[in-house]
């Protein structure tokens, strides 16, 4: 007998993969520069040429000990080259101990879930919100997954509808900004008020709600938008970070959890992390990128091409009609369908080969994401496409 939940999720392709699949299908018939793929947020500019030297001087090295098993937790001078990264940038004072090496945030994440659920706890997330994110509070860590509806004036937070989720049963609240799929970041003052609420509701319950910031597009921002640092404003924070997007290394997997010495309970809760860690068989992070990414910390990719997409888009598709919440960072937008039905308007815009993700997948219906980690001549040559498909609704 076959676990059925597990061969559940691994017959059924989320949407964005059934686009993705859709896409290649089309351009064997109209050609790939003819199929506008807004689906999926792989980078499209190249890692920094530090990562490319990074790679090099590794591999000029001793093989064994490039290749080899590192400490579960990462190696110990990467965990410190990293932890001095974080302290000159955020002036914190991390050592090594602090941080657990992963394959990626996807890993970081389900570690950091499994490490604090018990039986009957519950973690509130924020729509509209990366989708993988139930599949590792529910599948993964075995707790309920609690959904604050969005705030869809600004994709900020709605502080009643929060208020309303939180109680005794409440482990963690997680927020991720800049956000996937709004590109929305945080403000210093929502961060300030979400610290406040969860410090009340702490006191309330008489037990530690951890805040887990997922922030792989942490430095992926415009305008000079600061990206608050979220333990700076409240002490029970663990830290999802990745550099699959900051330095365009999504299939390298690698990335860290972050358990700041201030949280509730830390040295527990860093063993929990091994030990959730251990118990997903990760065994440890890749250890060639272990490396490159202590000697590439300080580096982001060129994201310059990414603001100019984010602008043409934007005005483009509002000066059709088309209502969307300016993002401040990461590279999607978010506008409102045309139509109430989002999963409708999704089939409707393959008609013009725009393939664009309903943003029912992330808990906003009436939504679509755009992924604009793309050529800008891909946005150029899709925006008479988006008008035409605007007015079929005129
Ligand atoms: N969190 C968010 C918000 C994401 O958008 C992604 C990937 O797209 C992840 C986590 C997972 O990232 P990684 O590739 O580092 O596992």
């Amino acid at each position: 007998m076959i676990n059925e939940h597990m061969m559940d999720l691994g017959s059924r392709r989320s949407t964005i993969r059934e686009l993705f699949e859709y896409g290649n299908s089309r351009a064997a018939i109209v050609g790939r520069e003819n199929v506008f793929d807004f689906s999926i947020g792989n980078p499209n500019v190249p890692a920094p040429e530090a990562v490319r030297q990074a790679i090099y001087a590794e591999a000029a090295g001793d093989p064994v000990a490039l290749h080899g098993y590192t400490s579960a937790q990462g190696a110990a001078d990467v965990r410190g080259a990293l932890a001095d990264s974080l302290n000159k940038r955020f002036g914190t004072d991390y050592t090594g101990d602090s941080l657990y090496l992963t394959a990626g945030a996807a890993a970081a994440l389900s570690c950091a879930f499994k490490a604090i659920v018990c039986e009957g706890d519950e973690i509130v997330v924020f729509a509209p919100y990366f989708p993988e994110y139930k599949m590792f509070i529910e599948s993964g860590a075995g707790a309920k997954c609690v959904i604050v509806p969005p705030s869809i004036a600004d994709f900020q937070i709605d502080f009643g509808a929060l208020e309303q989720r939180l109680n005794e049963h409440t482990k963690a609240v997680v927020v991720n900004s800049p956000n996937n799929p709004s590109g929305a970041v945080y403000s210093e003052q929502t961060i300030k008020r979400l610290a406040d609420m969860l410090r009340g509701k702490e006191k309330e319950y008489g037990h530690p709600i951890y805040l887990i910031s997922d922030e792989p597009y942490r430095e992926i921002v415009y305008d000079g938008v600061q990206v608050p640092f979220v333990p700076h404003f409240y002490d029970d924070t663990i830290i999802c970070y990745s550099y699959s997007k900051s330095l365009s290394l999504p299939g390298e997997r690698i990335g860290y959890v972050l358990v700041p010495p201030a949280a509730a309970d830390s040295k527990e809760l860093y063993a929990a992390v091994c030990g959730a860690g251990r118990a997903l068989g990760y065994v440890c992070a890749p250890s060639m990128f272990q490396r490159v990414a202590a000697r590439c910390a300080d580096q982001t990719s060129d994201i310059a091409v990414y603001q100019t997409n984010r602008d043409l888009l934007f005005n483009g598709l509002t000066s059709m009609g088309y209502h969307c919440v300016k993002p401040d960072g990461a590279f999607y937008l978010f506008p409102q369908t045309l139509e109430a039905d989002d999963r409708a308007f999704s089939e409707r815009a393959k008609k013009y080969d725009l393939l664009v993700v309903p943003g029912a997948d992330f808990g906003a219906p009436g939504h679509m994401r755009i992924s604009y980690c793309v050529k800008t001549e891909t946005i150029e040559r899709a925006l008479p496409l988006f008008e035409r498909l605007a007015k079929e609704y005129r």
